[in-house]
């Protein structure tokens, strides 16, 4: 797994970001994974979502800001964002990050922006998911999720949990106590194996015991894989469980697997399509890449053809 930890670290370089935003053929290949730079092309991309019977997440792209004044950008981005919604009438709610609203600078500004947001998705019936980014950052997370679900009903805020995470299990549990609404996902970022397990077998069979608590609770959570094995432990759960396909969401990433979101929405399960867009899309792309290096030849294929 040499690849994926060299090019999450690579997503990490700052460096790197401003050259890869500035060079045109790398900029090109993003629209694999990336609506576009605009909420007017991400809006194109849900109406067509949309039409093929999905739901959408806008995720505007940036995280780590840099200073207040851009976390006060993302926050006016996001209340546009709402605005556009239910403007144009597409289907979708939004998932923020908290590093995005200023969470490495201060954690009470980041609880405050993000607190605008959700009552402004609060006040027009709709929802924010709060994504769940790198180790160091989990608790804070969490935290300011407690807080914004102590001000905000179940159905305006929900959290993301990551099931390479080894605590993962029992903040689920916790959780549900609230309750909250969840999406699981199996993680993203490069964690050490005190808190993540290294091994791909214990991620996927943590997945599937924190999937199968979530169905279980009554709850309507998100379900976020395109991994097939994941899909049919859900599907088969829930037929065992008698539980409704209404009752739960699959969710996926912009780009990625189309033909099986396309399938599931056919067979009746809501499925729910990330999209991000924006000019921030580095840190985004490399972690796609990273996923399935595979895609990393498709990438250097196409630059090299300029
Ligand atoms: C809706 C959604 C929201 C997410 N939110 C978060 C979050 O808040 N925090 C976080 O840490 N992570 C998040 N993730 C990312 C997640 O943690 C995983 O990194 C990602 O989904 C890949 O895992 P997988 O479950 O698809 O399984 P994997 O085992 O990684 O992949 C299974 C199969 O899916 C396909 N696949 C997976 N990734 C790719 C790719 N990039 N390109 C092409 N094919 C691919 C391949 O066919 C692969 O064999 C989110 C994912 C989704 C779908």
């Amino acid at each position: 797994m040499v690849t994926r930890s060299a090019l999450i670290y690579l997503s990490r370089q700052e460096g790197l970001k401003d050259f890869a935003t500035r060079f045109r053929p790398f900029k090109k290949l993003t629209t694999r994974f990336v609506a576009g730079e605009t909420i007017d092309e991400a809006v194109e991309m849900i109406r067509q979502i949309n039409a093929e019977g999905a739901t959408a997440s806008f995720d505007h792209l940036n995280e780590s800001v840099a200073g207040e004044n851009e976390a006060e950008q993302e926050v006016r981005e996001y209340l546009r964002i709402l605005a556009k919604i239910d403007e144009t009438g597409i289907r979708s709610n939004v998932s923020i990050k908290l590093t995005q609203f200023g969470l490495e600078l201060n954690s009470e500004l980041a609880h405050k922006n993000a607190r605008r947001v959700v009552e402004d998705a609060a006040r027009r019936g709709n929802f924010v998911r709060v994504d769940m980014e790198a180790s160091n950052v989990t608790q804070v997370t969490l935290d300011i999720f407690k807080r914004l679900r102590e001000e905000f009903d179940l159905n305006d805020v929900g959290i993301v949990l990551q099931s390479y995470l080894r605590r993962t299990y029992d903040d689920a549990q916790q959780l549900l106590k609230l309750p909250a609404r969840i999406r699981i996902c199996k993680g993203a970022y490069n964690e050490p194996p005190e808190v993540a397990f290294p091994d791909k077998k214990d991620v996927d069979n943590n997945y599937i015991r924190v999937m199968q608590l979530l169905l279980g609770s009554g709850i309507y959570h998100g379900v976020a894989t395109h991994d097939p094995k994941m899909i049919a432990a859900t599907i088969d759960f829930a037929q065992r469980e008698a539980i409704r396909k209404e009752a739960f969401e699959f969710q996926m990433l912009f780009g990625i697997r189309r033909d099986l979101q396309r399938q599931l929405a056919r067979d009746g399960y809501n499925m729910r399509i990330y999209v991000p867009y924006g000019k921030h899309w580095y840190p985004y792309f490399m972690r796609r890449l990273a996923e399935r290096p595979a895609n990393l030849w498709f990438v250097l294929k196409n630059v090299l053809k300029g």
